[in-house]
């Protein structure tokens, strides 16, 4: 027959795994939605870009048809020119046209940076997209594992659980009363070792009868510090 301490070690082992399961299962959906944030993060700069093609993509619309009026005017000066009587009329139309040419000139200067833009944010586009696709094969074989390591942890907590029901029937009430207060407060360790004349749990020097005590695995010995049941095993 196992000692009482022993008894105790088997049950702090089962709810030192109990608390690491569901530390686990809590952190699954916390990991699970950074990875979709960031994908997400992905997708709505990709969207922006496209977006932006968009819009400069109206813009070169716009410019199209700021150039044909230009070009419009010109042609009726032109006609106009034509009609006129005197040399200064002529020159006046003359200035007229070349201002509008100047015009032209400047509207071609900003398609062209427009359409050297395009060329790049289609590229970046493309990247974007391909990559996009590349992490949504990713995330999915992420999610679908987060999701098989959750059910196995489920499972594997379920189990642990119903071990330690177990177990606890066997144990004598009385100290399985003080072990779940102390487990329930420190959350770590209910039972330690005295380690150099010292507790395990909170470290403090033992006076050597307590230390003596604790030899004994079947009768009580607590730390007089923090209260955690002492063993000591030479
Ligand atoms: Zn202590």
């Amino acid at each position: 027959m196992s000692s009482k301490i022993e008894d105790l070690l088997v049950i702090q082992d089962r709810d030192r795994r109990i608390n690491r399961l569901e530390r686990e299962i809590e952190d699954l959906p916390q990991r699970q939605r950074l990875i979709e944030a960031q994908l997400d993060a992905h997708k709505k700069a990709l969207h922006d870009a496209e977006e932006d093609i968009r819009k400069k993509g109206l813009e070169q619309k716009d410019l199209e048809s700021q150039i044909e009026q230009r070009q419009e005017r010109i042609r009726k000066f032109r006609q106009q020119q034509f009609e006129v009587k005197n040399n200064d009329d002529y020159k006046a139309f003359e200035k007229q046209i070349a201002a509008q040419q100047k015009e032209i000139v400047a509207l071609e200067e900003r398609q062209l940076e427009i359409m050297e833009a395009l060329e790049q944010l289609d590229e970046v586009c493309d990247t974007k997209r391909a990559a996009l696709k590349e992490e949504e094969v990713v995330v999915a074989a992420d999610l679908e594992q987060f999701k098989a390591r959750g059910d196995n942890l489920q499972k594997e907590l379920e189990e642990v659980k119903a071990d330690r029901m177990k177990l606890a029937e066997t144990i004598d009430p009385d100290w399985l009363s003080r072990y779940d207060r102390l487990f329930s407060h420190f959350k770590d360790f209910a039972v330690v070792p005295v380690e150099n004349q010292a507790c395990g749990g909170c470290h403090m020097k033992l006076p050597p009868q307590v230390t003596h005590d604790a030899r004994q695995l079947d009768s009580m010995t607590l730390c007089m510090y923090c209260g955690r049941l002492l063993y000591y095993i030479p």
